[in-house]
Formats: structure tokens, C-alpha cells, sequence
């Protein structure tokens, strides 16, 4: 939002002053101006005390020391308070002009050295067993431009700043703010160059920008001229962090103005977690600390998404210690298997009760057209004797139990092959069962 634009109170009171969020005082702005023309300034309560060189007294009527009011309602009731209507305002104005079309500031709080940008991202993060450190980083000024216009805002003498963008865009506010465009200091050694072409279509873009925000009022009126161009050097800021535990090292690259810029977190490849806590595997694989765990088998630092869990001891351990139970499908460490007492499988001690496993205590009753049947008799036609049949299925075989007359009959067939893997008969009132001889198989089966 832009507060009402007003006129200045100057011989050219048709024209118009920018509208313009940024302001400041007029004694801030003289401030500014005898720091960046390296005139010292002696201050006691409120009052500067400016020696003045013999060449420079002339302005003033030969007097050899000024007195300048740098408080808005001056101590010393005999200075007039500051504005740009004075012969001081306009010969510090003169004075900047001389040096060059623009003058060099930068923000106040920037980042100026690689150092500073490192220190503050290195503080992010936690590397176990290893480092973060710099895999490169450049600095980059790039010139921001800043209009200064001066004018009367609530009957106050004032400063209007416009700022430009390097690219010649203008300035949303959030962003003059951001990259502390509105707290300068003086660049008064070796300023970054800018060329004779670049800064003037800067600075017709800043004021294609100020007659855009001044004609809002009245569209034939000019824009003033300002009174001060300066260049806020703004320091762009790329690189790469380095993490390196032992022999590995991964880079995280950054980019962003230097003032802004802040440590994000490292996304690592494999997990794809985000963290600011890095450690690695023991296969040297950089990874977010939280996403490694160690192998309660074998003691190795591994990512979680390694390890599994055994479905009997809730342990987690690195799959090739398991082997999946055929009846739960779950990993299972490969002592805790047990043989079922019907079934004769090795199954996960988890899915035994009475040494029978889940599939055998689930028997379903099944129809004589049900498809895994039709197969285990195809290929066993013997078995289509048999009546009244059961059937549960586990991730290997199939495990059928018939009746006839006077027995019963348990086999169980491989899923794949159909072939039989275990053979059994008992008494119709029997509750164990005899597992069938080699021999006496084929009689059963064909
Ligand atoms: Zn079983």
C-alpha cells in the first residue's frame, strides 16, 4: 500500500514526488551523507561540529567549523532543524554528485565474506563421526539501485527511496526489506565496477518506475529529479556444503542472497529423508541419522529399510538372516522354525500351537470341482477315491485331508510341481497320523 503522495514545496511545484514506502528522516539521511563523504563529524548532544576545509569555507561565509543539527528537534535551540532547502543539504548533495552518477552503499548486516555464509550454515547441522565443510562458494554483488527523492510528508521534510532491482525490475517492499535495502553504509574502498551502460539503463528504469508511481495523481505531471542515486551492492550467495564421514563424502548445493540464505536439509538418496543429522552406514552410505539402525544379528549399522523384523522375536535384523514362514509369509529368523506335527513343514515357531501350524488348524471344507483340487487329483487320480475333503493353503503347498470308510488321509502337494511332499493315513478315530511308507505311496496315489 502506498501512503498519498504529496508535492514538494520547490520552484518546480508541478512536478510530482514518487510515491514511496521507503522513507527516512532527513537527519538520518545527512547521516548517511557525511559517512559517505568521509567527513567526520564530531557529535555532543545532538549537535555535529564539521571542521571545515579551507577551500570549503567559502560556502559557508568563511566560518572554519559548522554546526549541524542530527536530531530532528536539536538540543542547541539556535540550529534550525535539517532540511534539503539549506546551504549544508545542498553542498553535502554537490559534494556526493561529484564523485561519480551513483554512490556505492551496501546493506548494513550482509554476509561479506565466504566465512560468514559457512559459519552460519555449518551450525545446521550434526555429523556423526564426520564433518560439514565447504565444497566451494561464490560471492556475487549485484546492483540494486536506489532512487532517493526529496519530500514533505505530514508537513516533514523527508526522503523517498525507490529501489530498482539489478535486473531493472522494481522492488515489492517485502523484498527491499528482506535483503535490508533500507539500512546502507558506504562502500568507500575498491566498490564493485558496474558499467557506464548498465547503470544508466538502471537508472532509467528507476525512473520509468518513479513516474509510474507518480503519475497516479496526475498523469501530466513530471516526476523530480532525485536528489541522490546510489547502488546497494547486494551479495548473492552459491555453492555446495560437503558432509564426509571416513571415504564418503555427498554435496548439498545452495543458492540464495547471501543475507537471506539458510541451511536446508540434506534429502538423502537412498531413504529420501530430510535431516540436519547426518551419519553413515557401515557401507559408507551417507544417510539422515534417524533412518539408521544396527542389525541386532549382526551388530552392522544399516538404513531401517534394510532391516526387517522376525515375526517370532520381534528383533530387527537384516533379511538374509530370515527366511519367510510359508504359512504367515512373514521374515523370520532361521532358527525359529519348528516342523508342524500334521503338515511336516518348517514353519515359524509364531504361527505353531500344539505343534500344529495355523494352515492345518484352518482347514476348509471344499466342493469336489474346486479348482486346486481338480489339480492335486489330476495328477494323483488314485486320490479321487477319497471323499468329503479339506483343504488350506500356505505359500508353498497345498495341505488336503479326505475321508473314506474307515481312514483318513492327509497330503500334502506342492504348489508348483503338485508334487507330494507328505503322505499320510490315519484311523477314522484316530487323532495322529502315520506318515505312508515310499512303497506303499503309489497304491495311495494311482
Ligand atoms: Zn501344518
Amino acid at each position: 500500500m502506498f501512503l498519498c503522495g504529496s508535492y514538494v514545496n520547490t520552484s518546480t511545484s508541478e512536478s510530482v514526488v514518487p510515491e514511496s514506502n521507503h522513507r527516512e528522516g532527513v537527519v538520518d539521511f545527512v547521516r548517511w551523507l557525511l559517512a559517505q563523504l568521509e567527513l567526520e563529524v564530531e557529535e555532543t548532544g545532538g549537535v555535529g561540529r564539521l571542521q571545515l576545509d579551507p577551500s570549503d569555507r567559502d560556502a559557508f561565509g568563511g566560518q572554519t567549523e559548522l554546526r549541524i543539527a542530527l536530531q530532528d528537534a536539536p538540543a542547541d535551540g539556535q540550529l534550525e532543524p535539517l532540511d534539503f532547502e539549506n546551504v549544508l543539504s545542498k553542498w553535502l548533495l554537490a559534494r556526493l554528485r561529484t564523485q561519480g552518477p551513483a554512490a556505492h552503499v551496501r546493506p548494513c548486516d550482509q554476509p561479506t565474506a565466504v566465512k560468514d555464509i559457512s559459519s552460519r550454515l555449518f551450525t545446521a547441522y550434526r555429523v556423526e563421526g564426520g564433518r560439514v565443510h565447504l565444497g566451494g562458494c561464490q560471492l556475487v554483488d549485484f546492483p540494486f539501485l536506489r532512487l532517493s527523492f526529496a519530500a514533505m510528508d505530514h508537513g516533514r521534510p523527508c526522503v523517498r527511496h525507490l529501489f530498482v532491482a539489478h535486473d531493472g525490475t522494481s522492488v515489492s517492499d517485502g523484498q527491499a526489506h528482506d535483503l535490508g535495502l533500507l539500512d546502507v553504509e558506504p562502500i568507500l574502498k575498491s566498490p564493485p565496477r558496474i558499467d557506464e551502460t548498465v547503470l544508466s539503463a538502471l537508472i532509467a528504469s528507476g525512473r520509468r518506475i518513479a513516474t509510474k508511481n507518480s503519475t497516479s495523481r496526475d498523469p501530466s505531471a513530471s516526476t523530480v529529479d532525485p536528489i541522490s542515486i546510489a547502488l546497494v551492492w547486494v551479495k548473492h550467495a552459491s555453492g555446495q556444503l560437503h558432509f564426509t564421514v571416513g571415504d564418503t563424502t555427498v554435496a548439498l548445493p545452495f543458492s540464495g542472497w547471501a543475507r537471506l540464505i539458510e541451511a536446508q536439509p540434506f534429502v538423502a538418496k537412498r531413504s529420501g529423508a530430510s535431516s540436519f543429522h547426518l551419519a553413515a552406514t557401515d557401507d559408507g552410505d551417507i544417510d539422515a541419522f534417524e533412518e539408521i539402525a544396527t542389525c541386532e544379528q549382526s551388530g552392522r549399522r544399516v538404513l531401517q529399510q534394510d532391516l526387517v523384523t522376525c515375526s517370532v522375536t520381534g528383533k530387527r535384523l537384516l533379511e538374509k538372516f530370515t527366511k519367510a514362514c510359508p504359512v504367515s509369509g512373514k521374515p523370520t529368523q532361521t532358527d525359529q522354525f519348528s516342523n508342524c506335527s500334521i503338515c511336516q513343514q518348517r514353519v515359524s515357531d509364531s504361527v505353531l500351537e500344539n505343534e500344529t501350524c495355523a494352515a492345518c488348524r484352518q482347514m476348509a471344507k471344499i466342493k469336489k470341482d474346486d479348482p486346486r483340487l481338480v489339480w492335486i487329483l489330476g495328477e494323483h487320480t488314485g486320490l479321487d477315491r477319497w471323499k468329503r475333503w479339506q483343504l488350506a493353503e500356505t505359500q508353498n503347498v497345498y495341505i488336503a485331508q479326505a475321508e473314506s470308510l474307515m481312514k483318513r488321509l492327509l497330503v500334502v502337494a506342492d504348489k508348483e510341481t503338485l508334487a507330494v511332499r507328505h503322505l499320510a493315513t490315519s484311523g477314522r478315530l484316530a487323532s495322529g497320523w502315520t506318515p505312508t511308507e515310499e512303497a506303499a505311496r503309489a497304491e495311495l496315489l494311482q
